[in-house]
């Protein structure tokens, strides 16, 4: 399994906890002995065409370096895709995240839907007909949401839950659904952890949500499955909950 990384994702380009300075390092440092790192090329406009209108790409395009380095982490979104639909899973350590990015505005620290960016170019590239979007984020991908909103090939998912077993429960339900799909795609958001704003998972239940992320894909999908980095805020944690989930996500 690859991780598709780029250096610019250290660069702070604004000033919220998603581009905090420091954040990227520990990720980095916890799975850059077990992992391969791959870096993204830019997203192009077409690209970002397929889920965002234009005026939402002039406003991001305003700020110039929150542009470039949103155009590489869509960039790396699509790559983790690619390599994903060709049987090699992958997760794209990206930043800035962007399930709260809808087509025409955006908020909560995204720009650009990476996770919908890469599962449109495949759609439309015919590779694939259907996705199953697991967001396990704190927070509801509202921007994801809207954009695959009454699609019936892309059934989007965020578990909700108060006990552990529970959320972990909710998240095997979706991975079940009966409508067939041909590629897992996860919005991993690190933020329901324990020590982190969401105060529920241990690091643990993500080797689990990985696990069975895999086993669902090698059942439903040739295996076919990428991960994207969404939220996650406390620096000190952040390193072994991502290490966690490769671990359970690898093959
Ligand atoms: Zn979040």
């Amino acid at each position: 399994m690859k991780v598709i990384f780029h250096p610019r994702f250290y660069e702070v380009y604004a000033s919220d906890p998603a581009a905090a300075p420091g954040r990227m390092e520990p990720m980095v440092k916890a799975v850059e002995k077990e992992f391969d790192f791959i870096e993204p090329g830019p997203a192009s406009e077409r690209d970002l065409e397929r889920v965002h209108g234009r005026q939402h790409i002039q406003n991001v395009k305003r700020d110039p370096l929150v542009y470039e380095i949103g155009l590489l982490a869509a960039g790396g979104a699509i790559l983790s895709a690619e390599m994903a639909f060709d049987g090699q899973p992958a997760f794209g350590l990206i930043r800035p995240p962007g399930h709260h990015a809808s087509p025409h505005s955006c908020w909560g620290f995204c720009y650009f839907n990476n996770i919908a960016i890469a599962i449109k170019k495949l759609l439309s590239e015919e590779k694939i007909k259907s996705a199953l979007i697991l967001d396990f984020d704190l927070h509801y991908g509202d921007g994801t949401a809207n954009t695959f909103s009454g699609s019936k090939t892309v059934s989007y998912f965020h578990p909700e839950g108060t006990r552990r077993e529970g959320f972990l429960e909710e998240v095997q339900r979706c991975l079940q659904i009966e409508r067939p799909y041909d590629i897992i795609a996860i919005s991993a958001g690190f933020d329901r952890h324990e020590e982190d704003w969401g105060g529920l998972l241990k690091t643990e239940d993500y080797l689990t949500i990985g696990k069975r992320a895999r086993e669902a894909s090698i059942e439903r999908c040739q295996g076919r499955r990428f991960g994207v980095l969404e939220g996650g805020y406390n620096h000190s944690v952040l390193g072994r909950n991502v290490r966690s989930f490769l671990q359970g996500f690898r093959d």
